[in-house]
């Protein structure tokens, strides 16, 4: 089987794509299209490189993946439309390639709404790309930067502690009271937060941006209690939008969270799949529809999308929200949905919950000690009742080795 598989997006869900079609011996032609003007390299890892000039991680299947893996790639040449009735794309510099299967693995960029005045500006940063890394390491080589991030989800926590540990002075805007107001309780939240301090971020509750100032460049945000903050770097951070712009006019079922597709990660042209941050794939616990914003889910949405390609008949892993931070300084795991009847153990700093829904594993976060979430995933995967297991789900002592048998 010769054809052309051309790809849109070199992130992880691209990547995994064409190695999973190279490893199982797709002989057929890969283009590969990135908006960035580098090779692959992985979102998840920007922390590390900026931190820790960690550029194996960044770059984690090496420089030279295009050539070693004999695809034709364009960095830097964004699509710009695509004509499904005769299978081709047009790119930003007129550049028209002909496609026989079409993979959109573009992905998703952090944004801020447009209610903010000015969240169109150009030196807002996005700290999805390497190019926003890069410009924030620069600041940061000068000393004595500030830098405002707005939205204190998951991301903007992440890159908060990141930037404090390169030394410039982080704020974190976030709008509820509590920080990663998605993902955790106030009670849970509380121990980030009192880290987060501890680390030198200033976050900044119950409050929003709501316009930026400066004629050149952004000098400064007002808030929507009236405070004014001046800083030498804005992050937008506030969501995750998945990259769609260019799907217009396309005919390709997708909507601001992503683009629909079936089991097998096809859309609603036969020709044409989606994968990673910009497909919107059902969750194993909630059931709903969304983009996962994760890398694993991307790297096996690539898998899933190469054997279909090659016709095996593969149907995607349904996944789970799942998420760490890195930076902390104590471990902290989230998986699921954290809603249902709650199950604690709280000692010696030490916080485990699990959350049952119909006696089964609905979601659970453990902090500091994190230890089982392994076993607890499985259990969570299996869909099954574990209720029986009360108190010992959370307990740091119990051993998964009793129980498990029961539920297997
Ligand atoms: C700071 C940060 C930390 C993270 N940490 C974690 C973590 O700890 N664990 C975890 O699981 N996930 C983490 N993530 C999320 C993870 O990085 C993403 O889920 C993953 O990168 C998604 O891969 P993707 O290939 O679908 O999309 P992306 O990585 O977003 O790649 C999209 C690609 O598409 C290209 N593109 C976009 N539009 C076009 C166009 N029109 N034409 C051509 N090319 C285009 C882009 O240039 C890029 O190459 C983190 C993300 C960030 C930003």
């Amino acid at each position: 089987m010769n054809k052309t598989v051309v790809i849109i997006g070199s992130g992880p869900s691209g990547v995994s794509v064409v190695s999973n079609l190279r490893k199982q011996g797709f002989k057929g032609t890969i283009i590969m299209l990135s908006a960035e003007e580098v090779p692959p390299y992985s979102p998840a890892a920007l922390g590390e490189y900026l931190i820790r000039d960690n550029e194996e991680i960044l770059f984690w299947h090496g420089r030279n993946f295009c050539v070693e893996n004999e695809v034709e790639c364009f960095p830097g040449e964004r699509v710009m439309e695509i004509e499904t009735d005769v299978k081709r794309v047009r790119t930003e510099k007129d550049r028209i390639i002909d496609y026989d299967t079409l993979v959109i693995a573009s992905g998703s960029s952090l944004y801020i709404p447009p209610t903010v005045q000015g969240a169109d500006r150009r030196d807002l940063l996005n700290f999805k790309t390497l190019a926003g890394a890069d410009r924030i390491k620069e600041m940061a080589r000068k000393g004595g930067a500030s830098a405002v991030i707005v939205g204190g989800g998951f991301i903007g926590v992440e890159i908060a502690l990141c930037l404090s540990k390169i030394g410039i002075s982080p704020s974190v805007l976030n709008r509820r009271g509590w920080i990663m107001p998605r993902l955790l309780d106030p009670e849970t939240s509380e121990y980030v937060l009192e880290d987060l301090r501890s680390q030198g971020v200033n976050p900044l509750l119950n409050t929003e941006a709501a316009k930026f100032f400066g004629d050149d460049h952004i000098i400064g945000l007002e808030t929507t209690d009236g405070r004014r903050i001046d800083a030498d770097i804005f992050i937008a951070a506030t969501g995750v939008k998945p990259n769609v712009d260019f799907l217009s006019g396309s005919g390709i079922d997708c909507d601001e969270y992503g683009i629909s597709v079936d089991s097998k990660l096809r859309t609603n042209d036969k020709n044409v799949y989606a994968c990673g941050d910009v497909a919107k794939t059902i969750d194993l616990v909630t059931g709903e529809s969304k983009s996962h914003g994760l890398y694993p889910v991307a790297v096996s949405h690539g898998q899933t999308v190469a054997m279909n390609i090659l016709g095996y008949d593969f149907d995607y892993e349904k996944q789970v929200s799942m998420n760490s931070l890195k930076e902390l300084s104590f471990k902290i795991i989230v998986v699921g949905a954290l809603e249902g009847d709650e199950i604690k153990y709280k000692k010696n700093g030490i916080l485990r919950k699990v959350y049952l829904q119909d006696g089964k594993l609905n979601g659970f976060v453990l902090v500091r000690d994190i230890s089982g979430a392994g076993y607890l995933l499985s259990l969570l995967r299996k869909r099954k009742r574990v209720d029986t297991l009360g108190y010992s789900l959370v307990d740091p002592s119990f051993s998964p080795a009793y129980g498990v048998t029961s539920l297997v």
